[in-house]
């Protein structure tokens, strides 16, 4: 049965995210998942790794919950689907809608549920543009991000994204989409620039950006609290409080994609509150349900709100909506799931044991003539290598350093990730990691990096 599981996953399957024809020959590992357990995954072969990446940082609360396993089931018993369009809802879709909230930015209305993050910042841009229609801007449009941002891999969301994989050979990005510059303070164009000296960088590119192109064709500018798939890079002190002061002087909103972020991987239920963040919409996915199932949302202020609830009494029902919008399974793995994160105090945890892990992989790494940076927030943690510490210069590419220290690392039973732009390892496990787990993690990078670089 397992020959036969790996042929078809060999000849039917196709894979995100991965190099398809190193598949297809079978260069690439097959490895087939099969339970988990708190931090811990297991394989067919009988594997049991430390997921400290927490699938793609979405397991937040860890593998195997029974409550949010049974809270699926007697929905998906009692009603599996009806839709939400029109008026309709269920008791889950609605109390959730209630508790994300009440969890929320005081400024925040409205939710609307969609089911992955990509979709929801989808649904973003074109609430955005709705925005500027109701409000006679039709010019108004253009979406400013980050390079090394991450913000979905459709063609919008593809074109938000930062990162060059995503756009080459994609056509991408769409008109309409900009970029600027990543608050990446190590990378910093001038070493000899402080934080504050980067902060006004930033800020300065993006006040060119918008000179250049006229802050009337500017629409929104979308960002997450801490730089994620690009690298796992929390800002320099100061940039997020800048970067606002600019955007309202030229009336451009703030959509704060806290996919990652939200529900407390920085130690705070958003990243909007550890930053001071007051954005126009909030992107929310991943830790909404800790991937138990699908589901996204798009949280809207009441700012943007009370325009788009004018656009529907002059122009009719909003033309916008998915099949599965608000899917009672996702709703009611969601209601169980916050309420699991507010018992289990995961918020709190993944502040104080997320500082621990940031120490101590410091402490273990930050000496390693390759180890260039290592940096984090909350539990989200990097480590970046270098051929060059004093010069900060990148690896010949085709070492894939990144890779062959997530490979040796995996060889000792702990997931990472090697982060697709730059040699950077990435972690973000689960936000009930303990401090033995921490250790562990840490205790074994250490080992795997002395293998791949002495
Ligand atoms: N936004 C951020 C910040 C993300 O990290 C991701 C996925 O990693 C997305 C959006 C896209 O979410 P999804 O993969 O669920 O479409």
């Amino acid at each position: 049965k397992n020959d036969l599981i790996d042929q078809w996953d060999r000849d039917h399957f196709f894979h995100p995210s991965t190099h398809l024809a190193q598949h297809a020959r079978g260069e690439t590992p097959n490895r087939i998942v099969t339970g988990g357990k708190g931090v811990f995954i297991e394989d067919r072969d009988g594997n049991r790794l430390l997921d400290a990446f927490a699938g793609l940082y979405c397991v937040n609360v860890g593998y195997g919950r029974p409550e949010i396993a049974e809270a699926i089931a007697a929905q998906a018993k009692e009603l599996a689907y009806y839709h939400a369009y029109v008026g309709h809802g269920t008791e889950a879709s609605v109390t959730l809608a209630k508790m994300v909230l009440e969890r929320a930015p005081k400024n925040m209305s409205k939710v609307y549920f969609g089911l992955g993050g990509s979709d929801a910042n989808e649904t973003n841009v074109k609430l955005v543009w709705y925005y500027n229609n109701i409000l006679g801007r039709p010019e108004k449009k253009k979406i400013v991000s980050r390079w090394r941002g991450y913000h979905g891999s459709g063609l919008v969301t593809g074109s938000l994204t930062g990162l060059k994989l995503f756009h080459d050979k994609f056509d991408l990005p769409l008109d309409r989409i900009l970029h600027t510059e990543a608050p990446y303070f190590y990378r910093r164009p001038d070493l000899a620039m402080s934080e504050a000296d980067f902060v006004a960088h930033c800020v300065a590119e993006l006040e060119a950006l918008i000179e250049r192109e006229g802050a009337d064709t500017i629409a929104a500018f979308i960002g997450e609290p801490v730089l994620g798939t690009g690298g796992i890079v929390p800002p320099p002190a100061g940039y997020w409080e800048a970067i606002q002061t600019v955007l309202k002087k030229h009336d451009i909103l703030l959509i704060a994609d806290e996919v990652v972020t939200g529900f407390g991987r920085l130690g705070t239920m958003f990243g909007s509150d550890h930053f001071g963040i007051e954005a126009d919409i909030i992107t929310i996915a991943k830790g909404l349900t800790s991937a138990y199932a699908p589901l996204s949302g798009s949280i809207i202020s009441k700012r943007v709100w009370e325009v788009l609830e004018r656009g529907t009494d002059e122009n009719g029902p909003i033309g916008h909506g998915w099949t599965y919008s608000a899917h009672p399974i996702g709703a009611a793995a969601g209601v169980a799931n916050l309420e699991l994160i507010d018992s289990l105090g995961l918020v709190k945890n993944a502040g104080e044991t997320g500082a621990y892990l940031n120490g101590a992989m410091k402490d273990a790494l930050g000496r390693h003539a390759n180890v260039g940076d290592v940096r984090g927030e909350g539990m989200l943690c990097a480590v970046e290598f270098v051929d060059d510490k004093d010069k900060r210069t990148f690896f010949d590419p085709a070492r894939k350093i990144g890779p062959a220290v997530a490979a040796a690392l995996l060889k000792k039973g702990v997931i990472a990730r090697a982060m697709p732009q730059g040699d950077i390892l990435g972690f973000a496990p689960p936000l009930c990691l303990t401090r033995a787990e921490a250790d562990e993690i840490v205790g074994k990078t250490a080992d795997a990096v002395k293998d791949v670089l002495g």
